[in-house]
């Protein structure tokens, strides 16, 4: 008996938003004991970058494939010079998906070949037929799964589909774990079913990074991807603009207590004054003035991004005087105009 064949499993864990991939063998003995270099986890930005790549570039997939279902009864020669192509891009990338495709189209594509050979041989059109069928069967669910617009993207309006596909659950479970993997299919239909399902449920969309400019999944209108230095920046704004904003309450301090202020001098005159609509309307000429004298002095402040300092502090107590003055003339002036009225 030959080697067990490989299969790939996958766990979409939605709360470490990243999905754990396993390569092993189709045998349940090797399971409970599964290497750690057999484990790739991949976080859901990776996943869907690499989709995205993978999609971009798809178009040689399709030509190589091609050229290898046409070579699949042909010379030795040809054929082996076609999959090596699939070696090198698969050990030119990191690309987990670019690495996967590879490497199972691969292996597909020998075992067809070594079932012709089997079969007797290149003029044996059955089994050719029935091992290229297979061939081009997973190749089109693969390309099902890359042109589909409807992954990530539930609430398309694209036609219904339904697939069927047979895959299985694994448990792995005991000392402390509890881990359900699914099989996937060789195209991973399954798998980018289940992961864009995963996205829609988890309502993330695809956002685009204020900072590196890559794409994410993220919240709704998110800005920045989870980068480290990208995270940092962020961070680092976010903190500004909490500071800016305490900054502006800092200067608004300035501001009330002008107000405050300008409010109580009214009711310290004779009510006789108070009750001149003249006085009056030189009283808010005058609040008005100071107020936007305050006013272009805590914006030079803030376009400097200059905190409130003792020059402020002095700057505001001489517009206090100022106005105190102006007041307490005006007072004296209407006092002298209007004697013996009183
Ligand atoms: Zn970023």
């Amino acid at each position: 008996m030959g080697k067990d064949k490989k299969i790939l499993l996958y766990r979409i864990d939605e709360q470490a938003k990243s999905v754990i991939f396993v390569v092993t063998e189709d045998n349940e003995s090797v399971w409970g004991k599964i290497s750690e270099d057999a484990y790739s986890i991949v976080s859901f930005d990776d996943v869907f970058r690499d989709i995205t790549e993978f999609r971009n570039n798809f178009l040689d997939y399709e030509q190589l494939t091609d050229e290898l279902i046409g070579a699949i009864n042909g010379r030795g020669a040809v054929f082996r010079e076609i999959l090596e192509r699939f070696d090198d891009n698969s050990l030119n990338s990191f690309n987990f998906f670019t690495r996967y495709y590879s490497d199972t189209l691969r292996d597909v594509f020998t075992e067809a070949r070594a079932d012709i050979d089997k079969a007797g041989a290149f003029f044996n059109t059955r089994a050719l037929k029935k091992s290229t069928e297979y061939v081009n069967e997973v190749f089109n669910h693969i390309r099902e799964v890359m042109r589909d617009d409807w992954n990530f993207d539930f609430n398309s309006e694209s036609d219904m589909k339904a697939f069927r596909l047979s895959f299985d659950k694994i448990i792995i479970r005991g000392n402390d774990r509890n881990d359900i993997y699914t099989v996937a299919d060789i195209a991973l239909v399954n798998f980018f079913y289940d992961f864009s399902f995963a996205i829609h449920k988890m309502k993330l969309y695809v956002c685009s990074c204020k900072y590196c400019g890559k794409v994410f999944l993220g919240k709704k209108n998110a800005v920045c991807c989870d980068g480290e230095k990208c995270q940092d920046t962020y961070q680092n704004e976010l903190k500004n603009a909490k500071r800016r904003e305490r900054d502006n309450g800092t200067y608004q301090k300035y501001n009330t207590r002008l107000s405050n202020y300008i409010g109580q001098q009214k009711p310290k005159l004779s009510a006789k004054v108070n009750d001149d609509s003249a006085v009056l309307d030189r009283f808010d000429k005058e609040r008005k003035i100071y107020t936007q004298i305050l006013k272009d002095k805590i914006e030079e402040y803030q376009a400097e991004n200059r905190l409130p300092d003792d020059e402020m502090e002095e700057f505001y107590t001489q517009l206090r005087k100022k106005f105190a003055r102006f007041w307490n003339g005006l007072a004296v002036e209407w006092e002298k105009e209007h004697k013996g009225e009183l």
